[in-house]
């Protein structure tokens, strides 16, 4: 098993909806599973937890991702500390830098973001979050973008795979209609599944949330679409390695 993988998402709690099973995997196969998380979801509600400011909520919040992605195998996550809500409204280069910055340092052979749509609840910061950790996947390989980054030492580095988290087709009444690019692989987590529960419920002041994880989140498979890197050597493949020359094991 070869890796690392790194996760670029918008909000605590994105990483455990979307892909909690197949990091709970992976890591327990020794691949090392790295995230940065832009956000500190301070801008959501708490689902009742008595919280009186938005430092307060974003304390809590990273408190949760801490310790819930702990519990999927995740490294200590990155904090971005941009804003929650307003991820499209940050300079592009910022944010994109600051991705960039941690794909040279964690040097992953797979990059998991969201896609274009943002998930099924199609949110403002999920597709920003896309936008610029697509564009990271590219610019972390030219040494003239961002060239501070490799003045610090740093060095270019081309990750191998890009994969966005994808599902297949709603039904036409679900309560979130979003569509994503299809599914090109499809990863098996049905013995991750109380793993990925436990995790979730670490973000206690997101438990209003719990009927949507249950139904999106708990599911037998997580879905990915290769968007860019190296071709899968199968239409749907069913490890996000499967094909990579560097893979061992
Ligand atoms: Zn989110």
């Amino acid at each position: 098993m070869t890796g690392p993988i790194a996760a670029v998402f918008a909000h605590p709690d994105d990483e455990v909806f979307s892909i909690g099973g197949a990091i709970a995997r992976y890591s327990g196969a020794g691949v090392r599973c790295t995230l940065f998380c832009a956000t500190d979801g301070d801008a959501g509600r708490a689902s009742g937890v008595a919280v009186h400011s938005r430092e307060e909520l974003a304390r809590l919040r990273r408190a949760e991702l801490d310790r819930g992605a702990a519990m999927l195998g995740f490294e200590p996550p990155v904090y971005g500390g941009f804003p929650d809500g307003g991820l499209a409204a940050v300079d592009p280069d910022l944010l994109i830098g600051t991705i960039v910055e941690q794909l040279r340092r964690w040097r992953p052979s797979i990059v998991i973001t969201f896609g274009p749509e943002g998930a099924p609840n199609a949110h403002r910061d999920h597709r920003a979050i896309s936008r610029a950790a697509t564009a990271a996947f590219f610019a972390a390989r030219i040494a003239t973008l961002f060239p501070d980054q490799i003045g610090r030492g740093l060095d270019p580095h081309a990750p191998s795979r890009l994969f966005y988290v994808a599902w297949p087709d709603p039904p036409a009444d679900a309560e979130l209609p979003a569509r994503s690019l299809p599914v090109t692989a499809s990863i098996d987590i049905a013995a991750f599944r109380e793993t990925k529960r436990r995790s979730f419920f670490e973000h206690v002041t997101q438990r209003d949330h719990l009927q949507r994880f249950e139904t999106l989140g708990l599911t037998s498979h997580e879905g990915f679409h290769l968007a860019a890197g190296a071709p899968q050597p199968r239409p749907l493949i069913d490890d996000l390695f499967e094909g990579l020359e560097s893979r061992r094991g």
